[in-house]
Order: C-alpha cells, then structure tokens, then sequence
C-alpha cells in the first residue's frame, strides 16, 4: 500500500504543467484531488514516474457563465459542485449528482476535472455530462480540442484524451429554463460507487415531454447514453407504461459485470429501475418547477 517513487512538479500555469507533462511523455501523469490516482498509485496499478500537480494553476478554478454555457474549470473540486449558487439555479443536476459522490471529506477533494478524466466506470460524473451534452475542452502543447462527453468515453479507463493533454474545462450548454433532471443512483451504503445509476434530463411543453436526455453509470465498460430509451419518452406524459418501455430500452443498453454489487442480471434490473425513478423525478419537477 505504498505508491513507488515518483517526482512531484506543482506548476502555477497550464503552459509550464503541458511543458513538464510533455517533457516526461508516459512517465507523467496529471495530479488533481488525488483520489482515484493515489489508491491507484499504492496498489501499483499505476506508477507514474512524475505527478503533476494542477491544484495551484489558477486558470483551472472555477465556475461561471459563458453566453449561452456553463464553463467549470477542471480543477473544480465536488464540494465546490454543491456550494455553487449558479449551478443550483441553472444546472441542478451536478449538485444532486456531487451530493452522492463518496464522502464529504472526499468532495472536499476530488475534482469534476479528475472524476471526468479518470474513466472509472464506477464516476458519476461522466454520465451527468453525457446527459448535458457536455464538451471536454482539452489543451496540449500543440493546441486545443474539444471532445463531446458523449464521444470521450472509450472503454474502462480508456478514454480520447492523449498523453500530454490536460483537461482544462467542461463546457455545459445551459439546460432550458424550466427543465426537469434527477440523478438517481443505487449504492449499497453511503460513500460507495454505484451499483447502477441513471440520469435524465428533459423539457415539458404542454404537459407532454418536448425533449428528453438518459444516460447511465456503472451498467458497462464506460458511461451510456441511452438515446433509444429518450425517444421512447418524447411527446408523452411519462406514464408509467412509458416509463416501462424506457426502462427497457435502457437495460438493453448495458452490459454489467457480475462483482461484489451483484450479478450482472441484477445490475441491469437496477438500471431499468433507476431509470424509471430518475424519469418520473424529473417529470414531476419540470411540471413543478422543484
Ligand atoms: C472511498 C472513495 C469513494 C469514492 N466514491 C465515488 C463515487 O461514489 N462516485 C464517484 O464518482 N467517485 C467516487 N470516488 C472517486 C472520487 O470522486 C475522485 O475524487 C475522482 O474520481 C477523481 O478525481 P480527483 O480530482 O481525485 O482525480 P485524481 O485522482 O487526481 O486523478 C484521476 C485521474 O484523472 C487524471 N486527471 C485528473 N485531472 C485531470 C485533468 N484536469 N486533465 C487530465 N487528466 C486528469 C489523473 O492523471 C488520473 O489518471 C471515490 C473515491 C474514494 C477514495
């Protein structure tokens, strides 16, 4: 349980940490909260050479409104998440999601930027993104790219972003005034990661769902959009015999492992009824404006 040696670089600008990632290729790894790397790093299923530490490069921190979006920097920690006035109002769903992730000592902590990156099937966070339609912005020596949270996610811990890049921010196109999300996850206590979780996000117009947005954690190799299951939503009033066919289309989706949160048929059964709970949450709250 003791990581092997590495050297530790603390940069103060983006263009000095892509200097030393860069400088030390694959040796390198970014540093943010700490806590997936370091668990990693002490049961030697990562050994970094270099540690680049981002947590005093200003330009990452923070949360604001740009236009038409929301941009987080990467370096954002969880708790930040659920303290932000602009998220509760705009974006609530990241605080409902923040508010489930591990532990407040924690939250206090791990960063979105971390969570994002890691590609840990189990992280909330990257099926919230998905949801939102979220863009990963990502900066190199050679210059910026933008990947869509919908497009990032590869296989378990493999992910589009390529060494020497760093994640800088996330950009959130602002969900329409009125919406309706929910984040529900199942865990078998506090502090632990999913057994399975689903997101969802959608406008009503008319008492009918106008527009709907499913995403799922932990029910694979990597986050799922559940595109089918958001259709099948559209242009009803999310009753219980939609929500049903929604729930299947979003297990047929997933392909759990069978591990210590349960069997594999399970795990998809979960998915099903996360589904459906997150579906009629968020119904009700865009009828209500909760
Ligand atoms: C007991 C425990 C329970 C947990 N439960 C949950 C849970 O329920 N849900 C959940 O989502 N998470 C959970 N976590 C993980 C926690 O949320 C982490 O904080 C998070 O996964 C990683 O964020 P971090 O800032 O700590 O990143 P780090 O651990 O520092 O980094 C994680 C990975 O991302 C890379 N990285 C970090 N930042 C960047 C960047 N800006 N650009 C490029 N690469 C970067 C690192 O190189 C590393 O590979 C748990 C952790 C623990 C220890």
């Amino acid at each position: 349980m003791i990581p092997g040696p590495f050297t530790y670089h603390r940069p103060s600008s983006v263009a000095e940490a892509l200097a030393v990632l860069a400088a030390h290729g694959d040796e390198a790894r970014p540093l943010a909260g700490g806590h997936s790397l370091i668990p990693m790093m002490k049961l030697r299923m990562a050994t970094p050479e270099h540690l680049v530490d981002l947590g005093a490069i200003k330009e990452l921190a923070g949360i604001r409104a740009d236009g038409a979006e929301i941009v987080i920097g990467a370096t954002t920690t969880q708790a930040e998440l659920i303290k932000s006035e602009l998220l509760a109002a705009k974006a609530p769903i990241i605080r409902e999601t923040a508010m489930q992730i591990a532990d407040p000592q924690i939250r206090s902590k791990g960063t979105l930027g971390g969570n994002v990156a890691n590609g840990d099937p189990g992280n909330d966070m990257p099926a919230v993104m998905q949801c939102l339609d979220a863009r990963y912005v990502l900066q190199s020596k050679g210059g910026e790219r933008i990947v869509a949270a919908r497009d990032f996610y590869q296989g378990a811990y493999f992910t589009a972003l390529q060494e020497g890049e760093i994640l800088v921010a996330v950009r959130i196109p602002t969900p329409a005034a009125g919406h309706g999300s929910a984040y529900e996850k199942l865990k078998r206590k506090i502090g632990d990661y999913a057994t399975a979780a689903a997101a969802v996000i959608l406008t009503v117009s008319g008492g009918k769902v106008a527009s709907a947005a499913i995403t799922l954690t932990n029910v694979g190799s990597t986050p799922l959009f559940a595109e089918e299951a958001g259709k099948l939503v559209i242009g009803t009033n999310c009753d219980a015999a939609t929500a049903k066919k929604a729930a299947e289309a979003a297990m047929a989706i997933t392909d759990p492992a069978t591990d210590g949160r349960g069997t594999a048929a399970y795990r998809r059964a979960m998915a099903g009824v996360m589904t459906a709970r997150a579906l009629a949450k968020a119904f009700a709250r865009a009828k209500t404006g909760a």
